[in-house]
């Protein structure tokens, strides 16, 4: 069976992400979604239960999709499933260089990992997590970014921002 993880941070997961995973759930027979506990990216918006619970709402039509977390190294976490492939979005150079970089680590903690990189669609290349919370923060209208059933939420999160 051909296991694809879609690691992130997800604060919050975004269309362009949904984008991501979609596809990967198309080309492999299994997709986790993994999301990342990052301490380099501290004061996250979202409880990573929150963010398990919205990434699932957001991907439950997909029958081979699941929703898992991790504190540690992406590396290690992969070494449960031998043979996963990790499947990345790449959205402009940027990207492409760090994604280049933790490839070489990941690499080098645990050789047998491959990383695969989808190109993200053109809708989505402007898309990222801290356009979100941004727009969210100010009010602004989250229809065409975010998955439609979470906007309520994100809307609810960023109104306890504004006032902290
Ligand atoms: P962000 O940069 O939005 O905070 P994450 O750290 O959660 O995103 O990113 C997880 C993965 O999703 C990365 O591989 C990233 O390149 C990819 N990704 C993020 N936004 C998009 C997008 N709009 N289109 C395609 N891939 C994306």
């Amino acid at each position: 069976m051909s296991i694809a993880i879609c690691p992130g941070s997800f604060d919050p997961i975004t269309l362009g992400h949904l984008n991501i995973i979609r596809r990967s759930a198309q080309i492999f027979d299994r997709v986790i979604v993994c999301i990342m506990h990052n301490a380099m990216k501290p004061n996250p918006m979202f409880t990573v239960e929150e963010k398990v619970e919205m990434v699932r709402k957001a991907t439950e039509r997909y029958p081979n999709v699941t929703v898992d977390w991790s504190d540690g190294l992406l590396a290690e976490y992969a070494r449960q499933y031998p043979g996963a492939v990790i499947v990345k979005g790449l959205r402009a150079a940027s990207d492409f260089e760090y994604e280049f970089q933790m490839n070489l680590i990941n690499k080098k903690i645990n050789p047998d990992l491959e990383t695969m990189f989808l190109t993200a669609s053109g809708k989505y290349t402007f898309l990222s997590s801290s356009v979100v919370r941004e727009m969210a923060v100010y009010g602004a209208d989250l229809t065409g970014l975010v998955p439609h059933e979470l906007i309520g939420q994100i809307e609810e999160k960023a109104k306890q921002w504004r006032m902290k």
